[in-house]
């Protein structure tokens, strides 16, 4: 920790803000902090500053405004593109001391709560407390909140909120857009933001909070937030629907939607993915052979769901081809398996180095060409003997595009030619992992002159001096940034990740 008597002004000035003993410059304490969760992003921290309150972030910013100091907003840094760590000496404006969860409002039937006006509720937590923590917070009282990913115990609410996280319920509850319902955060220069309690149906001006998701800590620091809760379903069951192409496992999909719908969940599974995962200790494979395609979907209803999907399976089967098996998971612990079985690839892939991680989105009609283009395309751009592991939401085309075994020289050539193909396949090189610094040069490229003109525009100001996060989302030159070399390390590197 750093000591009260630092001879740092600015560590100083922060210390009498959240308490000395909350600014971290011993390396081993910020060292965690400088590296992002896949490993390929790294940099120099000032000092890991952490805030308890809404009031000792405002300070904090408000500090490092006058003393010019730029900052990153870190939650449980679980992102996947490298925008959470330090890139030049940044200090890191840790968040998960903001980890309250306020009392859950059950909603009345009505939307006059601001609710769900099906008869969910609403709760208002701390940026920094886990989406796990708010997931047992809601079905404590009944209730269930739309956005979960495998990272859960780690990404914080304000994270999720920054990136606009997607996640594993995001056909059926969209992302982490649609479950906001108001927002308190700060503005570069300590400003306080509350409009957590706007009425749902309130005309009152430009929508901050939809300004603000999204932004991944560029335009302003996410403190709290009120939260749409949702009814959980009575009963699920869940399917692995093994195929013999991507564009049966489409197929398949449109199919049960329309005789079980609306989905749950809908995910692509592929075989190398499969084989990874089932390659691990302790896990059963679901399949003699790992299918080149499989879908994993999970539906609602009553007692009898899981023997409706199965018909349903068993009709989309007999009208679909391509379909070669499928295993139907009723009971909790085989539903737990069979999730299992997709939640297991980032870690897994993880494991075995340092992957180049493409989060990409793809209209459907396109995306089974993508797919099967896809190793060609890597190959080609230098990949000779890379492995590629595709997954990913398969209900609203995000695909996650793994690359394993790229020469460290050949990575910016491979990120090109698969980004590239995308957008010529009509989809978007950026899906729910955002921007970060990894994508920041496919903003200019992708949105036009006139929208590009109006996020200088923002950028400049809610952050005229760029203190927030410099590096991230915008290209240099629409946040007013110096175009030149700086001490940020983009590494990659086979072998283990970092600790
Ligand atoms: C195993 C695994 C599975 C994942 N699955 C998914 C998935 O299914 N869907 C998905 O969308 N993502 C997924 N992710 C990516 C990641 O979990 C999300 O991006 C998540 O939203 C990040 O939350 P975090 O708290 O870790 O944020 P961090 O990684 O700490 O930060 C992410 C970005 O948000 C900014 N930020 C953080 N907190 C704040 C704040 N309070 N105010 C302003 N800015 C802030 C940071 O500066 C950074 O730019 C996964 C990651 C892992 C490791």
């Amino acid at each position: 920790m750093s000591s009260p008597a630092s001879d740092d002004p600015l560590l100083r000035a922060l210390g009498e803000v959240v308490g000395h003993g909350q600014v971290r410059t011993d390396p081993d304490l910020v060292a965690p902090h400088e590296v992002d969760w896949t490993g390929r992003w790294r940099g120099r921290a000032r000092a890991v500053v952490r805030p308890a309150d809404s009031t000792e972030v405002a300070g904090v910013l408000a500090v490092c405004a006058a003393h010019d100091a730029a900052l990153v907003p870190q939650g449980g840094n679980t992102g996947l593109v490298g925008g959470s760590v330090p890139r030049a000496g940044e200090v890191v404006l840790s968040l998960t001391r903001l980890d309250h969860l306020g009392a859950v409002e059950v909603g009345t039937g009505t939307a006059a709560a601001g609710a769900d006006p099906s008869g969910g509720g609403a709760v208002v937590v701390g940026a920094g407390a886990t989406l796990a923590a708010v997931q047992r917070h809601a079905r404590a009282a009944g209730l269930a909140y739309g956005v979960d990913l495998a990272a859960r115990d780690t990404a914080t609410i304000g994270g999720t909120i920054a990136t606009d996280a997607g996640g594993l319920g995001v056909v059926r509850h969209g992302t982490t857009r649609a479950q906001v319902l108001g927002l308190e955060a700060v503005l570069a220069d300590g400003t306080v933001l509350d409009r957590l309690h706007p009425p749902l149906a309130e005309g009152l001006g430009y929508d901050l909070r939809g300004l603000l998701v999204g932004s991944e800590g560029t335009l302003a620091v996410v403190t709290s937030a009120r939260l749409r809760l949702v009814r959980p379903p009575s009963h699920v069951a869940v399917a692995l629907i093994a195929t013999d192409r991507v564009a049966a496992a489409l197929e398949v999909q449109r199919v049960l939607a329309a005789a079980v719908g609306p989905l749950e969940a809908s995910e692509l599974l592929t075989r190398t993915g499969l084989e990874l995962v089932t390659g691990a200790p302790g896990v059963r494979a679901p399949f003699t052979d790992p299918p080149p395609a499989a879908l994993l979907v999970e539906v609602a209803g009553g007692a009898q769901v899981a023997a409706a999907l199965t018909d349903a399976v068993a009709a989309a089967a007999a009208e679909v081809d391509g379909v070669r098996d499928a295993v139907i998971g009723a009971e909790a612990g085989d539903r737990a398996a069979l999730w299992a079985l997709r939640e297991g690839h980032t870690e897994r892939l993880a494991e075995r180095g340092v992957a180049v991680k493409l989060d990409v989105v793809l209209p459907l009609a396109t995306l089974a060409g993508f797919v099967e283009d896809l190793p060609g395309i890597v190959r080609a751009a230098g990949g000779a003997d890379a492995e590629v592991v595709v997954f990913g939401h398969l209900g609203v085309g995000d695909l996650h595009c793994n690359v394993l075994g790229v020469p460290p020289a050949a990575v910016a050539g491979v990120e090109e030619a698969v980004l590239t193909a995308v957008v010529a396949a009509g989809g978007s090189p950026c899906g729910e992992h955002g921007v970060g610094v990894q994508k920041r040069g496919w903003v200019a490229r992708v949105r036009g002159p006139a929208e590009l003109a109006v996020l200088r525009a923002l950028k400049g100001a809610l952050d005229p001096a760029g203190r927030l996060n410099p590096g991230v989302l915008l290209p240099a030159s629409l946040a007013g940034e110096q175009e030149g070399p700086s001490d940020h390390l983009v590494e990659h590197q086979e072998g283990e990740r970092p600790a």
